[in-house]
């Protein structure tokens, strides 16, 4: 088994000292429940590997059905005084929980670094990838500080002598179920949310890497949240399923893939619980010949390659329109030159996909295109990286495919790009709406009246005017849809307050 870095080991030394429930030494990752870091009694437990290196990181256990049952008791319990703390001091919670996520930004960082590293491509910008997962997720906790003005009902005077007034109250214990690739800004997008509403919450973060919800519980428990308001269990399908089904649960928050969220919702839904689930994508990028094409290029590789392509807001399909083709050398050229290595090595632009098994499906899906009719542009199915053979690596990948090929259909999650040609902009935009995703897409242009025509005409939820990767702050909602979402109220900004709420009216 290869060894980490000598300063990958230097901050997996430290980390695994300065934090309670996590491991980044081949320790175990324990539970959090009723305020405490409880080692699990399971007899099944989650290797998490340093993609890099096969480093032994983590054991994640496979909470049991007991220490399940508990966390929901806990959570239960706690529900009863929590929903009854002032706004202001649920306000309070978010306030010092905020100021402690920037304190230890850079530690958190490092565990996303070393779970599954990565720097943005996006060479202009500096800070690495991984702060940005943090940033991200701090913003939804400075939108929560905001909380006492989101919970202000409505009132009117309907008649004489009588007023109708509403207010938003907490739903109970909920739960939240998070994937492995921003794995403290997902946490993040529930946590502040539905504790400053008033709820309880039960995370389940990715088996893959959860040592970073494993700090955001501590920093909860230090910004003074009392025992049992967050509790933080692990595992695969038993624990998602004991969460669908379990009747004190009232909601479950889900990001994650396909065949996992569409499980959730059905089972979720059909035992009486509120659902939001954020899925897979497949985003389009439509190049028109008027695009600044250095800008253009520059975006289309980050948000293709930044990351290892592993995030439902990368550019998955670059869609050049008429003489925009003309571009496509020059971004083979640049996409060529994009350094691939381990997250703390300088210089590195993205690194290694999560797991082997990740790999393996990226190289199949690559070696389908040849297989069916279709062109590898640029192949990082063999790349090497030197002083970490066995890294999971894939460099960046460039293909030309049609609709009716697999890598096409099917959410690649890694670094290659599908490329495509079209006459016109309507054809991309049949092209783009008649894909089953819409979470993201994107145009680059410089004419104002094609930028209204696809910002009016295309379906996915989030569209970007020369903007690759159209992620919206929090005092907005995520708002993926298509194939790309099932519910009904969006996560965070309004619509999360909404979705941990339910509002009552008194008249
Ligand atoms: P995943 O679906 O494998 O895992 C997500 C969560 O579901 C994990 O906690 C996992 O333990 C659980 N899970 C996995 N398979 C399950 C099953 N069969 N039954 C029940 N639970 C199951 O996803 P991932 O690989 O961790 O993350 C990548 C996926 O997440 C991509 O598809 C990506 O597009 C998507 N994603 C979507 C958004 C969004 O906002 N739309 C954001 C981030 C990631």
């Amino acid at each position: 088994m290869s060894k980490l870095s000598t300063f990958a080991q230097t901050r997996a030394e430290e980390l695994s000292s300065q934090w309670k429930g996590t491991n980044f030494l081949g320790g175990t990752t324990k539970n959090f429940i009723d305020g405490e870091f409880r080692e699990s009694t399971t007899e099944k437990w989650i290797d998490v590997l340093d993609p890099a290196t096969q480093t032994l990181l983590s054991r994640v256990p496979e909470t049991t059905s007991a220490e399940f049952e508990s966390a929901v008791e806990s959570a239960s319990k706690a529900f009863q005084s929590w929903k009854k703390t002032s706004v202001l001091k649920r306000q309070r919670f978010a306030l010092d929980l905020q100021a402690l996520i920037r304190q230890n930004m850079d530690s958190i960082a490092h565990t996303r670094a070393r779970q599954d590293v990565c720097r943005s491509v996006r060479r202009h910008i500096s800070i690495p990838y991984a702060q940005g997962d943090v940033l991200r997720g701090l913003q939804v906790v400075e939108f929560a500080c905001g909380i006492p003005t989101s919970l202000i009902g409505e009132k009117l005077e309907v008649s004489k002598d009588m007023d109708t007034e509403t207010r938003k109250v907490p739903l109970g214990v909920c739960a939240s179920i998070a994937p492995f690739n921003f794995p403290a800004m997902i946490p993040l997008w529930t946590i502040p949310v539905a504790i400053v509403t008033g709820n309880t919450l039960i995370i389940k973060p990715s088996e893959r890497d959860p040592g970073a919800a494993m700090m955001l519980a501590e920093l909860c428990q230090r910004a003074g949240l009392p025992n049992g308001v967050l509790n933080v269990v692990h595992g695969t399908v038993p624990t998602v399923n004991a969460i669908c089904t379990h009747p004190k649960i009232k909601a479950i928050s889900f990001v994650g893939g396909n065949r996992a969220g569409q499980h959730i919702y059905e089972l979720g839904t059909k035992n009486g619980k509120r659902v939001q689930c954020n899925m897979g994508a497949k985003n389009h990028a439509v190049i028109m010949p008027d695009a600044n094409k250095d800008q253009a290029l520059n975006a289309l590789l980050g948000a293709a390659c930044g990351a290892a392509g592993q995030r439902c807001m990368a550019i998955s399909v670059a869609v050049f329109v008429g003489a925009a083709q003309n571009f496509i050398p020059e971004l083979i050229a640049r996409a060529e030159k994009l350094q691939v290595n381990q997250g703390f090595e300088k210089g590195a632009e993205f690194g290694p996909v999560t797991t082997p098994a990740a790999k393996a499906r990226i190289v199949g899906l690559i070696d389908s295109v040849e297989k069916e009719g279709g062109k590898i542009l640029l192949d990082g199915r063999n790349i090497q990286i030197a002083n970490y053979p066995n890294g999971n690596f894939v460099g960046a990948t460039l293909v030309e495919v049609t609709t009716s090929m697999t890598a096409y259909k099917e959410e690649i999650f890694g670094p290659v790009l599908a490329v495509m040609n079209v006459g016109t902009l309507d054809e991309a935009i049949e092209l783009v709406n008649t894909n089953p995703f819409g979470n993201g897409a994107a145009v680059f242009t410089q004419s104002g009246p094609i930028a209204r025509k696809f910002e009016t005409e295309i379906e996915a939820g989030q569209i970007g005017i020369n903007v690759p990767i159209p992620v919206p702050l929090p005092m907005f909602s995520w708002t993926g849809n298509k194939g790309s979402f099932l519910g009904d109220i969006n996560f965070y900004g309004k619509g999360g307050i909404n979705f941990y709420t339910q509002t009552k009216v008194r008249i």
